[in-house]
C-alpha cells in the first residue's frame, strides 16, 4: 500500500495520457500529436483508471476537487483490481487541472502536443468547424454566430494548457538530456 503513495497526486488530479507509444513518436516526430486516451486517478488507492470518452472524462474533471473520483464509480471495478494503466514513461502524460469547464454539446475541445514536446496547446472546434484558440476568438465567434449565445457562455471555454510531464517525454527528443529521469512525486508540481 505504501508503494502507491509515491505517485499520489494531490486531490487525485486527472491526467490525460497520450496513447501514442514511444516508438510511434519516433516515426512521426515532425507532426504534432493529439491526446487520445484519458484516465483518472482513484482518490483512495491511487490507481489509474481509463475513462472511455472525452465527455465522461470532462464530466469527472469539472468538479473533481469537491467530488473526488473512486474506482467503484467505474462499473464492475473496485480498488482491489489492478490498475488499468501505470504512470510511467512508456507514453507521454499530460496533466490537466481539476475543475475545468465541461465542453458544451456540439463543441469539441482538442489538446495537441507540439512535436518538440515543449507545450500542449488547447483549442476548440466550433459547431461550424471553425477553430478557436483564445477567449477573444470565442467572443468573435459568438458575435458572428449569435444563435449560440443562448447555448454557451464564455465561461464554458478554457484554454489553459495542460502540463506535459517532463519525466515522460521520450528521451531522444532534441534538447533534452538522455540521463535517466525519475518519476517525480507529483506533489512537486
Ligand atoms: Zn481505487
Amino acid at each position: 500500500m505504501e508503494s502507491h503513495n509515491r505517485r499520489a497526486p494531490e486531490e487525485g488530479r486527472a491526467m490525460v495520457p497520450s496513447s501514442t507509444p514511444r516508438a510511434q513518436w519516433h516515426k512521426s516526430r515532425s507532426s504534432t500529436s493529439s491526446i487520445s486516451m484519458y484516465s483518472v486517478q482513484c482518490g483512495k488507492c491511487f490507481k489509474w483508471r481509463l475513462i472511455s470518452t472525452q465527455e465522461e472524462y470532462e464530466e469527472i474533471r469539472k468538479n473533481l476537487r469537491d467530488n473526488p473520483w473512486f474506482c467503484n464509480k467505474k462499473s464492475n471495478v473496485s480498488c482491489e483490481d489492478p490498475a488499468d494503466i501505470e504512470y510511467d514513461n512508456t507514453r507521454t502524460w499530460v496533466i490537466d487541472k481539476p475543475n475545468l469547464p465541461k465542453t458544451p454539446d456540439g463543441f469539441k475541445k482538442k489538446l495537441v502536443v507540439r512535436s518538440d514536446f515543449s507545450k500542449c496547446d488547447a483549442y476548440y472546434l466550433m459547431p461550424t468547424g471553425q477553430k478557436v484558440r483564445t477567449l477573444n476568438e470565442v467572443e468573435q465567434f459568438l458575435a458572428a454566430n449569435p444563435k449560440y449565445r443562448s447555448v454557451v457562455n464564455i465561461s464554458d471555454f478554457n484554454f489553459t494548457s495542460p502540463k506535459i510531464m517532463e519525466d515522460t517525454i521520450p528521451e531522444d527528443i532534441e534538447g533534452r538530456a538522455s540521463s535517466s529521469k525519475k518519476i517525480r512525486n507529483m506533489k512537486d508540481l
